[in-house]
């Protein structure tokens, strides 16, 4: 699927090396992990090792001196050999963004080096149970206490915050001045009292699980804090876009692989004496159809990337995260079409357990709701793209 005209060299040389390692791993490997209740930890900590987890972060702090662009292909490529690793959305690509961007000396040198190697991992947390997709209800609040920071509220889906050394939260302080509340950035270690976590039971095949947590005074040192107290806002952005990219990259990941599991089978399963499956039309457009639309989506998920890893200018931001989420829509949109699709192209079998498709149905459903909806994003669009006036 790679074009050498549009894919630098050493996009291709990295995409090959993560496709190489994904299929050593596979959807077997995965499957079994999530059947008996494992991660996924020796392709975790082998692609750690080889520098694709940390590829985004900085080189003096271990990483590869990369971007988002890097990132997200360390993921599809994963994602299409059957073995995602979803929290490279929320870990090296978030955390690591906000921490490398905007965190003091200090929490670098603590925490990149290992977010680069995958010896350490966060979690992030913005969701929470009476806000949803209106992020500017969340009511977690951070107040000063002495020199210390003491958080309360609740959030909910938070991924993997059980293998996660600490979570970034979003939380509010007081503005001095105004009395209104903004959002700013905390670390909160897992262990951290008062920080407690539920799973929530989800009907999803993955080893990563998704916790509700409560923040009942959690003290947190001055240092808790993630860069400046008042331009939370602008350190939010920099890591939701990265998030949004990687969904992309996760749905593409997705996508394919049903896809090429649907070509195979189309390719050899028999029952007219004409030929296979995959002669008659009916069946055969509708995969090149998906495949278009994975091939479209993948397109814009490296111009967001592109576009986000060349920082710089407002305008260039806005024309980021104005890409960042058409590549979220399009990839979760193909991926969703493209899993229902490979699901029937196996007739019985698509809803087997052998053959793993039917559990993909719901994961190909994540991308349309998180990290922000398919209507949020349609919202975005018709107000900041088209002008159109707002609703809510
Ligand atoms: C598997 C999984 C993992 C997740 N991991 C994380 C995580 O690690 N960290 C984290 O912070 N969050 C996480 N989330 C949460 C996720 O980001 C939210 O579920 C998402 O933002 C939607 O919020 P909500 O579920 O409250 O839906 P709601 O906001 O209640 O929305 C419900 C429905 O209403 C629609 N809707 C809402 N408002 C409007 C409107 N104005 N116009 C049109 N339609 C609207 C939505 O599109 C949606 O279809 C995860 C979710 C899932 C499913």
């Amino acid at each position: 699927m790679t074009s050498a005209v549009l894919d630098p060299q050493e996009h291709r040389d990295l995409r090959a090396a993560v496709a190489a390692l994904g299929a050593r791993y596979g959807r077997d490997y995965f499957t079994s992990a999530v059947r008996d209740g494992r991660h996924t930890d020796e392709l975790w900590a082998e692609a750690g090792k080889a520098g694709y987890l940390g590829v985004n972060l900085p080189e003096e702090y271990g990483g590869g001196g990369g971007g988002i662009a890097e990132l997200a292909i360390v993921l599809e490529e994963l994602g299409a050999a059957g073995s995602p690793l979803l929290m490279l959305v929320v870990s090296p690509a978030i955390c690591g963004t906000v921490i490398a961007r905007f965190g003091t000396g200090e929490q670098k040198r603590r925490w990149l080096p290992g977010l680069a190697d995958g010896t350490r991992k966060m979690a992030f947390g913005i969701t929470e149970p009476d806000a949803g997709s209106n992020s500017h209800r969340i009511t977690t609040t951070a107040r000063r206490d002495g020199g210390d920071w003491v958080l309360t509220g609740r959030k909910v889906f938070i991924s993997g915050v059980d293998i996660a050394d600490a979570t970034l939260v979003v939380g509010r302080t007081e503005d001095a001045r105004t009395g209104k509340l903004k959002p700013c950035l905390f670390i909160v270690p897992r262990d951290a009292e008062g920080f407690q976590r539920t799973q929530i039971p989800m009907e999803l095949h993955a080893p990563e699980k998704q916790f509700e947590l409560v923040l009942d005074d959690v003290r947190l040192p001055a240092d808790a804090l993630v860069g400046d107290e008042d331009a939370g806002l602008l350190q939010l952005f920099a890591g939701l876009n990265p998030e949004r990219i990687m969904t992309a990259a996760f749905a593409l990941g997705l996508g394919r692989q049903a896809v090429a599991q649907a070509v195979e089978y189309a390719r050899t399963r028999q029952v007219w004496k004409g030929g296979p499956i995959g002669v008659h039309q009916a069946v055969a457009h509708p995969l090149a159809q998906a495949h278009i639309e994975l091939e479209l989506a993948r397109l814009m998920t490296q111009k967001a990337a592109a576009l986000y890893d060349a920082g710089g200018a407002d305008e260039l931001a806005a024309a980021a995260g104005e890409a960042a989420n058409m590549a979220k829509y399009a990839a979760a949109e193909a991926a969703a079409k493209a899993v229902d699709q490979a699901v029937h192209t196996l007739g019985g079998n698509g809803l087997s357990t052998e053959y793993g498709l039917a559990q993909m149905l719901t994961a190909s459903r994540v991308a349309r709701i998180a990290p922000v909806s398919r209507e949020m994003i349609l919202n975005y669009v018709s107000h900041q793209t088209l002008g159109l006036p707002k609703s809510y």
